[in-house]
């Protein structure tokens, strides 16, 4: 970042000094930093795409559904599909979940307000609340990555914040919450005062466990997001969504800019979501590349944080140079992984078979030459 040159303009206080967010994007073999589904979407789903995007293409000279209730309809349907049902009215959608959780802070955060979530986590939501002149403050993690309900609670009566994220699962630990947790924070919170509980739930798809979608009935505070980013494998496409009690979808409209979505990306999302069932196949795929992941890096003598998502965490590193030492190395053998800033910790995303084999060869290396 040229930050002299920003240093001439008249920012705003807050983002003087600061950089933008993302993960350095070299150009190696492997790259297994950003979390992406590594399948690209099927043929079929592909002409399907290109078709529906065809004849959204004969009204591109009027404005989309500004509602996006065909698209809402589909993304309520498939958050019905394991028996919680939820309704159109109940869902709203967005360029990616990062819109939806800058939505969400634009209508219940600002000035004056005060976000928390339970760090390290997605470092999006700090940034985001920076973004909208939320105030954030970090609340604290056992030394195992979960949840400690108790210090947690103990946090939220001492800090009284507006919006609580929870990410389950976590990123970049890969760390499930359990649904007494959640709503252990969201009564903690509320005898506090009326707050935004938001689970971010991008890596549900990939745990072990069951969405805590049916926490929403009865708890209207209550939001869950999730994105067509990572188990639709479709990052590319920037669709995220919130399911929530529909006054909350009223609400998010009141800063959600007009026609914020467009047709094309309607008419893209409709058509992968024609084809879910395939693609939920990847990630069974990918949930037992993750397992394997988990049991040869345990194997081989790593500290490895149990994952529900589609990558791991493992380390620990505490030799010279620490985690980044070590991210350097597999670099050097072509192999990109993320280092988080999380102390002697590395995150790897699930790869192919392939992938995931190079990189195992390459950790196996590290591995001797550090007892050697
Ligand atoms: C990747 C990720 C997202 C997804 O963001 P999009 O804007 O939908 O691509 C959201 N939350 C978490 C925790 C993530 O890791």
């Amino acid at each position: 970042m040229t930050t002299n040159r920003l240093d001439a303009l008249p920012l705003r206080p807050e983002l003087r000094g600061k950089s933008p967010y993302g993960a350095p994007q070299l150009d190696v073999p492997v790259r297994l930093n950003t979390n992406e589904n590594p399948y690209p979407l099927p043929d079929a789903l592909v002409a399907r795409i290109a078709e529906r995007v065809g004849e959204a293409a004969r009204d591109l000279n009027r404005y989309p559904d500004r509602d996006a209730v065909e698209l809402r309809t589909a993304l309520a349907a498939y958050l019905s599909r394991d028996g919680f049902e939820v309704t159109t009215e109940q869902v709203w959608a967005a360029n990616g979940s990062n819109e939806v959780i800058q939505q969400l802070l634009q209508v219940f955060g600002g000035p004056g307000r005060l976000a928390t979530g339970f760090e390290p986590s997605y470092s999006m939501h700090g940034l985001i609340a920076r973004g909208t002149s939320t105030e954030w403050v970090s609340g604290p993690r056992r030394a195992d990555f979960t949840i400690d309900t108790e210090a947690a609670v103990a946090a939220l009566a001492t800090h009284r914040p507006d919006i609580v994220f929870i990410t389950s699962p976590n990123n970049p630990t890969g760390t499930a919450v359990d649904r007494e947790t959640v709503i252990a924070l969201y009564e903690a919170a509320q005898a506090v005062k009326p707050t935004v509980v938001v689970v971010d739930e991008a890596y549900v798809e990939f745990s072990h466990a069951d969405s805590l979608l049916p926490l929403l009935d009865g708890r209207p505070l209550l939001v869950v997001s999730r994105t067509m980013s990572k188990a639709f494998g479709a990052a590319g496409l920037r669709l995220g969504y919130l399911a929530a009690d529909p006054a909350v979808v009223d609400a998010v409209q009141l800063v959600r800019l007009p026609y914020h979505l467009s047709a094309v990306t309607q008419a893209t999302a409709l058509a992968a979501l024609e084809h879910t069932d395939t693609l939920l196949g990847y990630v069974e795929q990918l949930k037992a590349e993750r397992d394997r992941l988990v049991t040869e890096l345990t194997a081989l003598g790593f500290d490895v944080t149990p994952s529900d998502a589609n990558f791991v965490q493992f380390g620990v590193f505490d030799g010279p140079g620490g985690a980044h030492a070590a991210w350097q190395y597999i670099l050097d053998r072509g192999v990109l992984v993320r280092d988080n800033g999380v102390p002697g910790r590395l995150r790897v995303s699930t790869g192919t078979p392939a992938e995931n084999d190079a990189f195992l060869d390459v950790v196996r290396g590290l591995k001797k030459e550090h007892s050697a």
